[in-house]
C-alpha cells in the first residue's frame, strides 16, 4: 500500500511536470501536502481502523486531486479520464483489505471523476457507463479474488509456525520455539530463572508399562506445568527433559513455582504408574548467554539426581554474577 501510494504521488509530480495547463503552484502543492499528510497517518497509526479508513481517504484525494486538474485543463479531461479511473478502480482492486470499502471506493472514484463522454460519438455516456459497471465488478472481483488469497496464505503461514513451534507429543512448545522465547526474556528481562525438568527413572516406566504409558506421562507433565502456571514460558526441551523460563527475578517465587509443579506430578492418580520428576534450577542476568544457563542447569538437574532424585537444586549462574 506505501509503494503503491508513493507512486501515485510521483504520478502527480511527473504529471504536474510535463502538463501545459495553466495550473497554480498551490494547486499542485496543496493536494501533493493532503497526500502526504494522510499517507503519514496511515504509516504511523497503529489503529487497524485508522490505517483502513486512511488508506480510503489516501485514494479518494488522489481522485479527487485530478478531478480538480481535469476541471482547469478540460483537454486532459477529455483525453485522460476515462483510462485515469478505469486504472484508478483497478488499482485499487489490490489495495483496499475489505470488499465493501473498495466497492464503495470504487463507487465513489468513478462518481468524481464522471469521466468525459465525446458529443461526437452517439451513445458515449452508454459506453462510458458501460466501462464504469465493468472496470469497478472486475475491480470486485479482482479485490475478492486477492482478499481470499491472501486470507489462505496467512491462516498457511500461522498453521506452519503452529506446527515447527509445537512439540509434536506433548502439544507444547518444541526446543526450538522455548529457546527463541528464552533469548528474548534473556535479552530484555533485567533477569530470570531457567528451570530444567527430567523425568525420574523414565526408562523404567516404558520398560515395565510400555512405550504408550511412557508417552502419556510425557503429555501428563505438560498438561501439569499448564495447570500449575500458564504465565511461565515452557517447552519440552527433547526425550524427557523439559524447560521452563521463569520471568521473575524473585527466588522465593521461581522455588514456589518449582515445588507446586512438583506436588502436581506427585499428586497425578490418572495414571497406571505414579512419577516424579529432579529439576535444576539457574538465575540468569539480562544479556547472558543462554547455552551457558543451559549448561549450568543441567548442572544442578544431576545433581539433583544424584541426590536422590524427586527434588530441585539450584544456584547462581557462576560464570555470569560477579
Ligand atoms: P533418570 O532418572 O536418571 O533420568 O533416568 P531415566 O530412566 O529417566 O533416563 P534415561 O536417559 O536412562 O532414559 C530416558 C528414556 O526416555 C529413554 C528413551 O527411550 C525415553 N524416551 C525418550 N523420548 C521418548 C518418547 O517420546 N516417548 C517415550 N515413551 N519414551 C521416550
Ligand atoms: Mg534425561
Ligand atoms: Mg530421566
Amino acid at each position: 500500500m506505501a509503494r503503491a501510494e508513493w507512486l501515485a504521488m510521483g504520478s502527480w509530480v511527473v504529471v504536474h511536470g510535463l502538463t501545459q495547463a495553466p495550473v497554480s503552484f498551490a494547486m499542485t502543492v496543496i493536494p501533493l501536502l493532503a497526500m502526504l499528510v494522510v499517507h503519514n497517518v496511515q504509516t504511523f497509526t497503529r489503529s487497524d481502523r485508522v490505517w483502513r479508513i486512511s488508506g480510503l481517504v489516501f485514494i479518494l484525494t488522489f481522485v479527487a486531486s485530478y478531478k480538480l486538474l481535469f476541471v482547469q485543463f478540460d483537454p486532459l479531461y477529455q483525453a485522460f479520464s476515462l483510462p485515469f479511473a478505469v486504472i484508478t478502480v483497478l488499482g485499487a482492486s489490490l489495495l483496499v483489505r475489505n470488499t465493501s470499502d473498495y466497492v464503495v471506493t470504487a463507487v465513489l472514484t468513478w462518481l468524481i471523476v464522471w469521466p468525459y463522454a465525446s458529443q461526437d460519438v452517439s451513445d458515449a455516456r452508454l459506453y462510458v457507463l458501460v466501462f464504469g459497471f465493468f472496470s469497478v465488478t472486475l475491480g470486485w472481483v479482482n479485490n475478492h479474488t486477492y482478499l481470499c488469497s491472501l486470507k489462505n496464505l496467512l491462516m498457511l503461514e500461522n498453521q506452519y509456525r503452529v506446527m515447527a513451534e509445537t512439540d509434536f507429543l506433548t502439544g507444547i512448545f518444541n526446543r526450538r520455539a522455548l529457546m527463541q522465547r528464552f533469548e528474548q526474556v534473556a535479552a530484555s528481562s533485567a533477569c530470570g530463572f531457567f528451570l530444567m525438568i527430567d523425568i525420574d527413572n523414565f526408562k523404567r516406566v516404558n520398560d515395565q508399562w510400555g512405550h504408550e504409558v511412557g508417552d502419556q506421562v510425557l503429555c501428563t507433565l505438560a498438561r501439569c506445568m499448564e495447570a500449575v502456571d500458564r504465565r511461565h514460558c515452557y517447552g519440552r526441551l527433547g526425550g524427557e527433559e523439559f524447560g521452563v523460563v521463569l520471568d521473575t527475578c524473585d527466588q522465593a517465587q521461581a522455588l514456589d513455582y518449582v515445588q507446586r509443579l512438583m506436588q502436581a506430578v506427585r499428586n497425578v492418580d490418572t495414571l497406571p504408574c505414579r512419577f516424579t520428576v529432579s529439576a535444576g534450577l539457574v538465575i540468569f542476568a539480562q544479556g547472558c548467554d543462554v547455552s551457558e544457563v543451559l549448561r549450568e542447569a543441567d548442572r544442578h538437574l544431576y545433581a539433583a539426581k544424584k541426590s536422590g532424585k524427586d527434588t530441585v537444586k539450584y544456584g547462581p549462574l557462576l560464570s555470569s554474577v560477579s
